[in-house]
């Protein structure tokens, strides 16, 4: 080996160490919720399919049309020549969907993210974010030139003492996951918005994981009737949306600002004409079909019982469901066990979350049946 590629074999060494090593795992997926690997069927509990559309006829065939209809590749840039029709519809659908005036698609959540926290401040802005908000929230702040100030998870008297002490007239966006990716426990987002105002803040909001989730799965902002009061909603096609991509919904100016200034938007290929199709049909389908979402709380309400009689202490609102177990090795060792009864269910370690949090991170779907369910839950209990 190269000398100079030798420090990063230690720090390779440094994780399997700490039990913090990490590799992708090749599977073949055949439904919803179960894949297959070396021939054998496995369930799936790690997704975040939450309304298993991924594999609903209508959006595989919307696919499959887009493609025979449009072709495989977008061949360029939103501005250049990727902006396909199908983008036109789409960012329509999402600006109803959310009530806002407008929407702009992004090629992952990770870019809608990075590209629209560093478009919208600079030198003399302010940035107050939640701790435990996604790595693309965070690597967001690390791109912009303004200053960045970290609010305890959810606490409000912590994020009032930081607003009240900055100017009033500068620039300052609030930023927040409406759903915490990996503890599955929903902001404050009324709260926010009330001290938004009161010191003169933007507010921004990712609904990763609330699109398709909560308000009957227009997010966040119809959960707590907040209607026109969040400048700023992010999501992502990638969840409960069934394909691949980002959006970032507000008015027309800020959408008509991020278009010319938010770089991940400008300097990358458009998404295919396929990956949007898809999403547009996700979309009308749980716009027009309650069920679906209803299913995907059903099932939660099934799991919450599950526990319950169990005398398992979990509230759970959204379909992420945290099981802290704190020591990586813990962490892994369940997810080992687990896997040998045929349940994928991954061990989250660190940098996903801090130190001393490890966990199961458990996602339910509506495609879930209850005797899956039940199947993993008192698996996973015979093991804590
Ligand atoms: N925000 C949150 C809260 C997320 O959990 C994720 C993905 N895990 C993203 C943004 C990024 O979305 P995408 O996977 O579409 O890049």
């Amino acid at each position: 080996m190269q000398d100079n590629l030798n420090k990063y074999l230690t720090e390779i060494e440094i994780l399997h160490q700490q039990q913090l090593y990490r590799k992708p795992i090749t599977y073949i997926p055949i439904s919803a919720t179960k894949v297959l690997k070396d021939n054998e069927e496995f369930l799936m509990m790690a997704s975040n399919n939450y309304l298993g559309l991924t594999h609903h006829p209508q959006v595989k065939k919307a696919a499959i049309k887009a493609i025979e209809k449009y072709g495989t590749g977008s061949g360029g840039s939103r501005l250049i020549s990727g902006s396909h029709i199908l983008f036109a519809k789409l960012e329509q659908a999402l600006a109803e969907f959310k009530s806002i005036e407008k929407a702009l698609v992004f090629n992952t959540g990770y870019m809608a993210n990075v590209g629209t926290i560093s478009a919208l401040t600079n030198n003399n802005d302010y940035i107050i974010s939640d701790e435990l908000n996604h790595a693309s929230i965070i690597d967001g702040c690390r791109l912009s030139k303004a200053k960045t100030l970290i609010y305890r998870h959810k606490n409000m008297t912590d994020l009032e003492n930081i607003l009240k002490n900055l100017p009033y007239s500068h620039t300052k966006l609030i930023v927040t996951d409406s759903v915490f990716s990996m503890d599955g426990d929903i902001a404050p987002l009324d709260e926010i918005v009330y001290l938004a105002h009161k010191y003169n803040a933007l507010t921004m909001v990712d609904d990763a994981h609330a699109t398709g989730v909560l308000g009957k799965g227009h997010g966040s902002v119809e959960h707590f009737h907040l209607q026109g009061k969040i400048d700023i909603q992010l999501g992502t096609l990638s969840k409960a949306l069934a394909s691949e991509g980002g959006f970032v919904a507000g008015k027309k100016i800020l959408i008509e600002y991020l278009i010319n200034k938010a770089r991940s938007y400008i300097f990358s290929t458009a998404l295919t004409p396929a990956d949007i199709a898809s999403s547009l049909e996700a979309l009308s389908l749980i716009a027009n079909d309650n069920s679906l979402v209803d299913k995907l709380y059903d099932n939660i309400s099934y799991v919450q019982d599950l526990f319950q009689q169990n005398n398992i202490d979990i509230n759970l609102t959204t379909p992420i469901v945290p099981i802290i177990v704190h020591s990586n090795e813990k962490a892994l060792q369940i997810a080992q066990k687990l896997y040998e009864k045929h349940i994928i269910l991954s061990a989250i370690r660190p940098p996903t979350v801090p130190q001393n949090q490890s966990r199961l991170r458990l996602a339910i779907s509506a495609s879930h049946t209850q005797e899956d369910l039940h199947f993993v839950i008192t698996e996973l209990i015979k093991l804590l």
